[in-house]
């Protein structure tokens, strides 16, 4: 293993790297969760992170990671042999649906080819009376594709169904313009370790007050991740378990973060280094995931590529930087350039650098005009 200076790049989409504000806040003493000043802490915290989700309502935190919280959107609101629609956009989505299988639910499971985001006009045909829920991967980090929601809201709508709408947001929340009340979702899953800046720990699930409501007789059992405890505890600021103090304080920075930044600016920085990180790949000559220009996930780009696993080894080995490897089915197939979180045009730049870099002296024939054409995106504003 060859010895690196400077930093090391780590631009896999998740966990993302956590700014020095963020692991500075961490690192305060960990004190009293049951006592007023957590409690003062909790209540704030709390009401702070609705903005991010566009939400009035509650949002449940976790000590879990993202699959935690998943399980928390099923059990909540679903009953044994309840009818849920999944779709095959890719690995998280097919993960996803294996857990709401073992949990004992009823799958239809619309397959996909792994390049498109869920069709809102598939969506409604699928439906059946009795569906009660619809999972949807908003962003799937797997592949780089990200579904429409506010189309799927429209064709629930317009289908007049009454099926819940359970969204994971992981890579997308606070990197993508997110509207939890007003896209009509009933449960919004995220976690800690991707747009919000923060080592992994935490798992979210914003609620909605007809999800509130499908708790009550939701019949699937649950213990630890009951909403209902937890909303009641959260009323005085605490948390009827042991939270991850000290996650929560750099929850509280990150939140901040982003807030200082502003969420609308946030968002278009996520879609000006994707679009650059296209730019670039397209004129490397390489291939991308996504089959359609409506659903570029703005946080992930996977490179379609045979040797992908060699680059991306041969790029950590000689540039000490991290990119995400081909999950499931596209396992050596692509590999994954993230742009996402605490980011800039510069990082960007660096990142794109190493990449040609790799990509050259791998011996994949590229056109080396990637890197400036991204830079002209960058530079274009
Ligand atoms: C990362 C990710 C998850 C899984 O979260 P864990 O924190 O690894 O459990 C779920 N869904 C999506 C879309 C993700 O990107």
């Amino acid at each position: 293993m060859a010895t690196h200076s400077g930093r090391h790049f780590l631009q896999i989409p998740g966990p993302t790297n956590v700014p020095d504000q963020v692991l500075r806040a961490i690192s305060a003493p960990t004190i009293d969760h049951r006592g007023p000043e957590f409690a003062a802490f909790t209540l704030d915290l709390l009401t702070a992170l609705r903005p991010v989700f566009g939400t009035a309502g509650p949002v449940v935190v976790y000590p879990a990671s993202g699959t935690g919280a998943w399980e928390a959107a099923l059990v909540n609101t679903l009953s044994p042999e309840d009818r849920v629609l999944c779709f095959e956009t890719g690995h998280f989505a097919a993960l996803w649906r294996k857990m709401a299988e073992s949990l004992g639910l009823r799958i239809d499971f619309v397959p996909g080819d792994w390049r498109h985001g869920v069709d809102p006009t598939q969506m409604a045909e699928h439906l059946r009376p009795d569906t009660a829920a619809v999972c949807v991967v908003h962003n799937e980090t797997s592949t780089g594709v990200a579904s429409r929601i506010p189309e799927i809201r429209q064709a629930l709508d317009q289908a007049g169904h009454p099926a819940l709408l359970l969204v994971d947001a992981v890579s997308s929340l606070g990197s993508v313009d997110f509207r939890h009340d007003e896209w009509g979702i009933d449960v919004t899953i995220a976690a800690s370790q991707k747009g919000l800046m923060l080592p992994p720990g935490l798992g979210f699930t914003a609620v909605s007050a007809k999800a509130l409501a499908a708790n009550r007789s939701a019949g699937l059992p649950r213990s630890f991740w009951d909403w209902q405890p937890i909303l009641d505890a959260n009323e005085g600021g605490s948390f009827p378990y042991t939270p991850a103090t000290n996650l929560l304080y750099g929850l509280r920075e990150s939140l901040r973060m982003l807030d200082e930044e502003g969420l609308p600016n946030v968002w278009e920085r996520h879609r000006r280094h994707a679009l650059a990180t296209r730019t670039a790949v397209h004129a490397w000559g390489l291939g991308i995931q996504c089959a359609d220009d409506r659903e570029h996930s703005a946080t992930v780009t996977a490179v379609v590529l045979p040797e992908a696993d060699k680059v991306r080894e041969l790029i950590l080995r000689e540039f000490d930087m991290s990119l995400g490897v081909g999950l499931g089915r596209l396992a050596g197939q692509v590999f994954r350039i993230e742009h996402l979180g605490h980011f800039n045009d510069l990082s960007l730049a660096g990142t794109l650098s190493g990449v040609q870099m790799g990509l050259r002296l791998c011996g994949v024939p590229i056109d080396p005009a990637g890197v400036a054409a991204a830079l002209e995106v960058l530079g274009g504003r």
